[in-house]
């Protein structure tokens, strides 16, 4: 006699179709509604904000308002070299930030911060700085009113001026001088140097609530609360709503959502959005663009810096990158052609379509300075490179110049798309070549014309 096996038992949220928040057949949607509505892409409306400017010579970047969202970045050079710090701010401007902050924690780096504003200016280096001040920096910009003058703004972290009345003095004594050279401030709040007077007053306020808010909930609001209460004390100082720019930096994801939304209901100034301590590579990058992508999304923030940990030896100019991508993924603004890539398959037998799609990235950042004159409107530019017939022809017809590679068992040929049409196809061991020379012939025919209209 055969004996059958005994059919396994069917958990009972599979066999009941209850499991945590499954529906019930009779509250399943049509999947082909008679009248289906339009699937419409986001529109993306920005928070209005009060306007800063930020001035060094005759220049001027604005914070803000209907100014674009800005990329910042963060020099990690010892202030005091200024060799360093020029050539780094120069590689920072470089990649496209729009703005570098520079710790100024000593006599030695307040000295510095001049002559690195002159070395840029002698570079044509056109980009502003920010001084970034704690502890002693109402001291540092009262002792050398050159670096006072050659910064373009000035970062308060209301946690970190002071203690008692010394607290008060002191960022009087910051805003002060702010007034004196007319420069904007950020009042930077970060949880890591909270304001340990207003989470102790909260705190006890929340303790005679009927119902008390969790510890996380005090937390938040102290940050918000010191943030707005140092604004207050800086427009009764004089200074102008609209030359204060806030930041409230926390490390969680969730946390900071909150409290960036928290502060954009309740207050008109800019805001810098950014994660803190987001950590290394893709951990840091993921980290800061799901938080900041949230609030980009509902119309918040006026600028960003992405705080990356570099790797040992790294690059700094990363963070500017992501900083970028992040906006112009996000369809925010644009500043380098994109490169869409299929992520490749076993369809693919060699790595070839990976590293043309790297190496035409590389390629179109590297033409950036120059190209950015010559042919205004090139950063909206975008190229396809893909790994085989199955979405190759498709993705690349959408692009503004595509090719789709063979992909294993394909003739080995490759078709060039241009704004949507086939054009030619290309063989042989010069493809990446070709294919660069089809790219920049494109960027001077359509852009070019751009260029020179103009000028007329
Ligand atoms: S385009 Fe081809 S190679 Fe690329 S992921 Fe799709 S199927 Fe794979």
């Amino acid at each position: 006699m055969t004996q059958h096996a005994k059919a396994p038992s069917i958990p009972s949220s599979v066999e009941h179709g209850k499991g945590l928040g499954a529906i019930s057949l009779s509250e399943t949607k049509a999947l082909r509604p008679a009248d289906p509505i339009p699937t419409e892409a986001a529109s993306l409306p920005r928070r209005k904000s009060l306007q800063s400017i930020l001035r060094w010579g005759a220049k001027i970047v604005r914070i803000g308002g209907d100014a674009p969202v800005l990329v910042q970045s963060m020099t990690n050079t010892d202030t005091a070299d200024v060799i360093a710090t020029a050539i780094q701010v120069k590689e920072l401007a470089g990649a496209g930030s729009e703005i570098v902050r520079l710790t100024v924690n000593s006599i030695e780096a307040a000295k510095a911060v001049p002559a690195i504003r002159e070395q840029l200016d002698r570079m044509d280096i056109d980009v502003p700085l920010v001084g970034d001040f704690h502890y002693n920096g109402h001291k540092l910009l009262q002792d050398v009113p050159a670096c006072a003058q050659a910064l373009s703004k000035y970062r308060i972290n209301p946690g970190n001026v002071g203690l008692g009345s010394k607290r008060d003095n002191h960022f009087a004594s910051l805003i002060e001088t702010a007034l004196r050279w007319q420069k904007p401030v950020r009042i930077g709040v970060n949880w890591g140097s909270l304001d340990q007077s207003v989470l102790a007053r909260l705190m006890d306020q929340n303790a005679k609530r009927s119902n008390p808010w969790g510890a996380a909930a005090v937390m938040r609001e102290a940050l918000v609360t010191s943030a707005l209460e140092s604004t207050e004390a800086a427009i009764r100082l004089g200074m102008d709503p609209a030359q204060i720019c806030l930041s409230a930096k926390v490390s969680s994801v969730q946390d900071l959502i909150a409290v960036y939304r928290s502060l954009a209901s309740r207050c008109d100034q800019s805001l810098h959005l950014g994660l803190t301590e987001a950590g290394m590579g893709s951990k840091g990058i993921v980290a800061s663009s799901a938080a900041m992508a949230v609030l980009l999304q509902e119309g918040i923030g006026d600028t960003i810096r992405v705080s990356l940990t570099p790797e040992p030896g790294g690059d700094r100019r990363k963070e500017v990158i992501v900083a970028q991508e992040l906006l112009q993924t996000m369809g925010l603004r644009a500043f380098t052609p994109m490169v869409v890539a299929c992520p490749g398959c076993g369809r693919t037998t060699s790595t070839f379509f990976q590293e043309l799609a790297n190496d035409i990235q590389g390629w179109l950042r590297a033409q950036m300075p120059t190209w950015r004159a010559t042919y205004p409107g090139v950063e909206t530019l975008q190229i396809a490179v893909m790994g085989c017939v199955v979405n190759g022809p498709g993705e690349s017809r959408h692009a503004d110049v595509g090719i789709s590679l063979p992909g294993s068992g394909e003739a080995p040929v490759a078709p060039v798309f241009v704004d949507g049409e086939r054009r030619l196809t290309l063989k042989g061991d010069q493809i990446a070549r070709d294919f660069q020379n089809i790219v920049e012939d494109y960027v001077k025919t359509r852009f070019g014309k751009i260029g020179e209209s103009n000028k007329a």
